[in-house]
Protein backbone atom coordinates (compact mmCIF):
# COMPACT_ATOMS: atom_id res chain seq x y z
CA UNK A 1 0.00 0.00 0.00
CA UNK A 2 1.20 3.65 -0.45
CA UNK A 3 1.65 6.08 1.69
CA UNK A 4 -0.08 9.46 1.17
CA UNK A 5 2.68 11.54 -0.06
CA UNK A 6 5.12 9.65 -2.53
CA UNK A 7 8.20 11.25 -3.50
CA UNK A 8 9.08 9.36 -7.00
CA UNK A 9 11.61 6.80 -6.19
CA UNK A 10 14.30 4.58 -7.70
CA UNK A 11 11.78 1.77 -9.36
CA UNK A 12 12.13 -0.98 -12.05
CA UNK A 13 15.81 -1.19 -11.14
CA UNK A 14 17.70 -3.59 -9.28
CA UNK A 15 19.98 -2.13 -6.38
CA UNK A 16 22.25 -3.82 -4.66
CA UNK A 17 23.07 -2.06 -0.99
CA UNK A 18 26.91 -3.53 -0.21
CA UNK A 19 26.29 -2.77 3.57
CA UNK A 20 23.40 -5.10 3.88
CA UNK A 21 23.49 -7.00 0.48
CA UNK A 22 19.60 -6.58 0.91
CA UNK A 23 18.17 -6.10 -3.08
CA UNK A 24 15.45 -3.79 -3.94
CA UNK A 25 13.01 -5.24 -6.50
CA UNK A 26 10.76 -3.40 -8.93
CA UNK A 27 7.46 -3.21 -8.40
CA UNK A 28 5.21 -5.16 -10.52
CA UNK A 29 2.15 -2.38 -12.01
CA UNK A 30 -1.32 -3.08 -12.97
CA UNK A 31 -1.62 -4.74 -16.19
CA UNK A 32 0.75 -7.91 -14.94
CA UNK A 33 -1.17 -11.29 -14.61
CA UNK A 34 0.62 -11.86 -11.58
CA UNK A 35 -1.23 -9.42 -9.83
CA UNK A 36 -4.45 -10.70 -10.94
CA UNK A 37 -3.56 -14.60 -9.88
CA UNK A 38 -4.21 -16.24 -6.48
CA UNK A 39 -1.07 -16.81 -5.30
CA UNK A 40 0.33 -20.03 -3.45
CA UNK A 41 0.94 -20.56 0.24
CA UNK A 42 4.64 -20.52 1.19
CA UNK A 43 5.45 -24.03 2.22
CA UNK A 44 8.98 -23.30 3.47
CA UNK A 45 10.45 -20.78 6.08
CA UNK A 46 13.84 -21.65 5.28
CA UNK A 47 16.79 -19.09 5.11
CA UNK A 48 15.86 -17.86 1.16
CA UNK A 49 12.53 -16.70 2.47
CA UNK A 50 14.30 -14.86 5.47
CA UNK A 51 16.34 -13.40 2.90
CA UNK A 52 12.88 -12.75 0.29
CA UNK A 53 11.50 -10.88 3.48
CA UNK A 54 13.96 -8.40 3.86
CA UNK A 55 14.29 -7.48 0.79
CA UNK A 56 10.52 -7.01 0.49
CA UNK A 57 11.60 -4.67 3.14
CA UNK A 58 13.96 -3.11 1.30
CA UNK A 59 11.74 -2.57 -2.31
CA UNK A 60 9.03 -1.49 0.38
CA UNK A 61 10.73 1.69 1.65
CA UNK A 62 12.62 2.37 -1.50
CA UNK A 63 8.98 2.75 -2.99
CA UNK A 64 7.99 4.58 -0.35
CA UNK A 65 5.24 2.40 0.63
CA UNK A 66 3.83 1.07 3.98
CA UNK A 67 2.71 -2.48 2.72
CA UNK A 68 3.98 -5.15 0.19
CA UNK A 69 2.99 -8.09 -0.74
CA UNK A 70 4.97 -10.69 -3.11
CA UNK A 71 3.25 -10.73 -5.95
CA UNK A 72 4.29 -7.23 -6.62
CA UNK A 73 7.30 -8.31 -7.04
CA UNK A 74 6.42 -10.70 -9.22
CA UNK A 75 6.56 -13.38 -6.40
CA UNK A 76 3.41 -14.71 -6.38
CA UNK A 77 3.58 -16.53 -3.11
CA UNK A 78 1.40 -15.38 0.42
CA UNK A 79 3.20 -13.33 1.82
CA UNK A 80 3.18 -9.90 2.66
CA UNK A 81 5.17 -6.85 4.50
CA UNK A 82 3.64 -3.98 6.09
CA UNK A 83 5.19 -1.40 8.31
CA UNK A 84 2.85 1.23 8.96
CA UNK A 85 5.13 3.80 10.67
CA UNK A 86 7.50 3.74 7.83
CA UNK A 87 10.77 2.94 9.69
CA UNK A 88 10.25 4.80 12.75
CA UNK A 89 8.97 2.30 14.96
CA UNK A 90 11.13 -1.40 13.87
CA UNK A 91 8.21 -3.15 16.47
CA UNK A 92 5.58 -2.37 13.80
CA UNK A 93 7.44 -4.24 11.28
CA UNK A 94 4.90 -6.90 10.26
CA UNK A 95 5.44 -10.39 8.34
CA UNK A 96 2.56 -12.38 7.62
CA UNK A 97 2.58 -15.72 5.53
CA UNK A 98 -0.77 -17.43 4.44
CA UNK A 99 -2.59 -14.75 6.26
CA UNK A 100 -6.05 -15.08 6.87
CA UNK A 101 -8.51 -12.40 8.13
CA UNK A 102 -10.60 -14.36 11.13
CA UNK A 103 -12.82 -11.53 12.11
CA UNK A 104 -14.10 -7.92 11.30
CA UNK A 105 -16.12 -5.34 12.65
CA UNK A 106 -16.74 -1.74 11.38
CA UNK A 107 -16.45 0.38 8.90
CA UNK A 108 -13.79 2.77 7.32
CA UNK A 109 -13.62 4.63 4.30
CA UNK A 110 -10.40 6.70 3.59
CA UNK A 111 -8.41 7.25 0.60
CA UNK A 112 -5.86 4.06 -0.13
CA UNK A 113 -3.62 4.06 -2.76
CA UNK A 114 -1.19 0.85 -4.03
CA UNK A 115 2.28 0.86 -5.45
CA UNK A 116 1.12 -1.32 -8.35
CA UNK A 117 -0.58 1.83 -9.44
CA UNK A 118 1.15 4.53 -8.31
CA UNK A 119 0.05 8.19 -8.63
CA UNK A 120 -3.47 7.31 -8.02
CA UNK A 121 -5.58 7.10 -5.27
CA UNK A 122 -9.42 6.40 -4.00
CA UNK A 123 -11.52 6.07 -1.24
CA UNK A 124 -12.52 2.24 -0.35
CA UNK A 125 -14.82 1.02 2.41
CA UNK A 126 -13.05 -1.35 4.58
CA UNK A 127 -13.36 -2.81 7.86
CA UNK A 128 -12.30 -0.47 10.42
CA UNK A 129 -10.99 -3.69 12.79
CA UNK A 130 -9.43 -6.77 11.88
CA UNK A 131 -7.63 -9.90 13.41
CA UNK A 132 -5.86 -12.11 10.94
CA UNK A 133 -3.96 -15.43 11.50
CA UNK A 134 -0.84 -15.81 10.09
CA UNK A 135 2.63 -17.48 9.82
CA UNK A 136 5.87 -15.56 11.35
CA UNK A 137 9.31 -16.14 9.18
CA UNK A 138 9.62 -19.17 11.17
CA UNK A 139 6.53 -20.49 10.21
CA UNK A 140 4.85 -20.04 13.91
CA UNK A 141 1.33 -19.37 13.35
CA UNK A 142 0.03 -16.22 15.45
CA UNK A 143 -2.72 -13.52 15.50
CA UNK A 144 -2.47 -9.91 15.64
CA UNK A 145 -4.77 -7.29 15.56
CA UNK A 146 -5.47 -3.89 13.53
CA UNK A 147 -7.09 -1.14 13.46
CA UNK A 148 -7.45 1.73 11.28
CA UNK A 149 -4.63 2.23 8.63
CA UNK A 150 -3.18 -0.93 10.07
CA UNK A 151 -6.50 -2.47 9.48
CA UNK A 152 -6.76 -1.05 6.06
CA UNK A 153 -3.06 -1.97 5.50
CA UNK A 154 -3.71 -5.99 6.61
CA UNK A 155 -6.81 -5.96 4.18
CA UNK A 156 -5.34 -3.92 1.01
CA UNK A 157 -2.25 -6.88 1.35
CA UNK A 158 -3.92 -9.78 2.10
CA UNK A 159 -6.38 -8.87 -0.88
CA UNK A 160 -3.30 -8.60 -3.36
CA UNK A 161 -2.58 -12.42 -2.30
CA UNK A 162 -5.77 -13.14 -3.79
CA UNK A 163 -5.53 -11.81 -6.80
CA UNK A 164 -7.16 -8.49 -5.77
CA UNK A 165 -6.29 -5.33 -6.41
CA UNK A 166 -8.02 -2.28 -4.20
CA UNK A 167 -9.63 -0.75 -7.34
CA UNK A 168 -11.82 -4.02 -7.65
CA UNK A 169 -13.42 -1.82 -4.25
CA UNK A 170 -14.42 0.81 -6.59
CA UNK A 171 -17.78 1.73 -8.45
CA UNK A 172 -17.26 0.39 -11.81
CA UNK A 173 -17.26 3.68 -13.23
CA UNK A 174 -14.17 5.01 -10.81
CA UNK A 175 -12.74 1.83 -11.91
CA UNK A 176 -13.35 2.08 -15.80
CA UNK A 177 -12.10 5.85 -15.67
CA UNK A 178 -8.19 4.31 -13.77
CA UNK A 179 -8.06 1.68 -15.98
CA UNK A 180 -8.64 3.57 -19.25
CA UNK A 181 -6.23 6.13 -17.81
CA UNK A 182 -3.79 3.24 -17.13
CA UNK A 183 -4.21 2.28 -20.61
CA UNK A 184 -3.81 5.67 -21.91
CA UNK A 185 -0.27 5.63 -20.12
CA UNK A 186 0.81 2.19 -21.46
CA UNK A 187 0.06 3.12 -24.79
CA UNK A 188 2.65 6.25 -24.61
CA UNK A 189 5.12 4.22 -22.91
CA UNK A 190 4.96 5.50 -19.73
CA UNK A 191 3.41 2.69 -17.33
CA UNK A 192 6.34 -0.11 -17.31
ZN1 LIG B 1 -1.27 -2.64 -3.27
Amino acid sequence: MAIEKRVPGARHQVNWSEATESMTYGIVKLGDAVLEKKAAPVTNFDEELKKLVEDMFESMYAAHGIGLAAPQIGISTRLAVIDISFKEDPAQKLVIANPEIIHKEGKQRESEGCLSIPEFRENVTRSRKVKVRAQDINGNWFETEGEGLLARALQHEIDHLDGKLYIRHLSGLKRDLILRKVKKLQKAGEWK
